[in-house]
């Protein structure tokens, strides 16, 4: 086993925030295997890693929900791959709490996609691949 850091900070409406560093161990042989680029396997990582720490994060905090201000019963997951890093394998998260309702979880992973993409610099359907020089 490989041990993958998976990091990051949950933030909730009140401005509390869980900044998270945890060793998560992975088969070496699926770390090979998404780093030869076998996307599945990269999922697969990314969802094992995140389900193996869900509860940890829930419970560090009495979390409010970031659309309602209700108690949080969840966690929005966005969970993006270093798995690549030479300087250690990582997966970062900004995991969003939220309550049970759908419209809040639909709302909260919208803005968060929207801060994506304004990160990226793009909108949604208007990705420009970076052109390849040789
Ligand atoms: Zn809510």
């Amino acid at each position: 086993m490989v041990n993958v850091m998976y990091e990051g900070t949950v933030y909730d409406v009140t401005n509390a925030s869980y900044p998270f560093k945890i060793p998560t161990p992975v088969p070496r042989e699926a770390l090979r295997l998404a780093n030869a680029g076998d996307v599945t396997v990269i999922r697969q990582i990314l969802t094992a890693v995140v389900m193996m720490n869900h509860r940890r994060l829930l419970t560090a905090h009495p979390w409010k929900c970031v659309e309602c201000q209700k108690p949080a019963t969840t966690l929005q997951l966005h969970p993006m791959s270093y798995l690549h890093l030479e300087t250690g394998p990582m997966i970062y998260d900004q995991p969003g709490p939220t309550c049970e309702r759908r419209q809040c979880q639909d709302a909260h992973n919208e803005s968060h996609h929207q801060m994506v993409y304004e990160l990226a610099g793009t909108r949604p359907g208007e990705y420009k691949p970076v052109e390849k020089r040789n």
